[in-house]
């Protein structure tokens, strides 16, 4: 079994504790309960022969984010930047994270966009998506309430991780 630490990243009240409960659990609460320090859920999932044991960091949003990256991400084999559609900020917060995660890792990195079951306040044109493809390995826009994308996201996330370990032992 190969294990897997995954980040989620963050404004507060983008989803990140809801798009983990509703991967693990399948769950879904309109209740809102900040996460306090950090919460860890493990999920194990079989993909071909291989066995993936994600552990995943959740961390409560926090303003100062920058005093907890290095700490909280060492060991990460990836992370998830979510953000809100609802609240454009939260997608600037989001890139703020994101540059200060890449001082301490070069693990893949995915762009949640989060709350898909609600109309959308703003919208990435052509040239923010392009420059969030070079920033981000993978997109998906998600809903936490609805799963719509949760289980592709994560499954598509392992296989790219079990891609890199594989390339790892091969070049090795
Ligand atoms: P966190 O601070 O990033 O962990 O955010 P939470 O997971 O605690 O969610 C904050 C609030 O947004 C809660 O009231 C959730 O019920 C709600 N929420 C989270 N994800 C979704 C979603 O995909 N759709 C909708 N409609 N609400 C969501
Ligand atoms: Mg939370």
């Amino acid at each position: 079994m190969i294990q897997k630490k995954i980040c989620l990243l963050g404004a507060s009240s983008v989803g990140k504790t809801s798009l983990v409960k509703q991967y693990v659990q399948g769950i879904f609460s309109e209740k809102y309960l900040t996460t306090i320090g950090v919460k860890i859920d493990k999920k194990t999932i079989t993909i071909e022969n291989d066995e993936v044991q994600f552990m995943l960091w959740d961390m409560e949003g926090n303003d100062s984010y920058n005093v907890f990256q290095e700490r909280y991400l060492r060991g990460a084999s990836g992370y998830i930047i979510v953000v809100d559609q609802t609240r454009s900020s939260s997608l600037l917060e989001g890139i703020d994270i994101n540059t200060l995660a890449r001082q301490v890792t070069d693990c893949p990195a995915i762009l949640a966009v989060n709350k898909s079951d609600l109309p959308a306040t703003w919208h990435l044109d052509n040239s923010e998506n392009e420059a969030y493809k070079n920033l981000f390995d993978l997109q998906f826009s998600t809903s936490a309430k609805t799963g719509a994308n949760v289980e592709e996201m994560f499954l598509t996330l392992a296989k790219l991780l079990l891609r890199c370990t594989n390339d790892d032992i091969t070049t090795k």
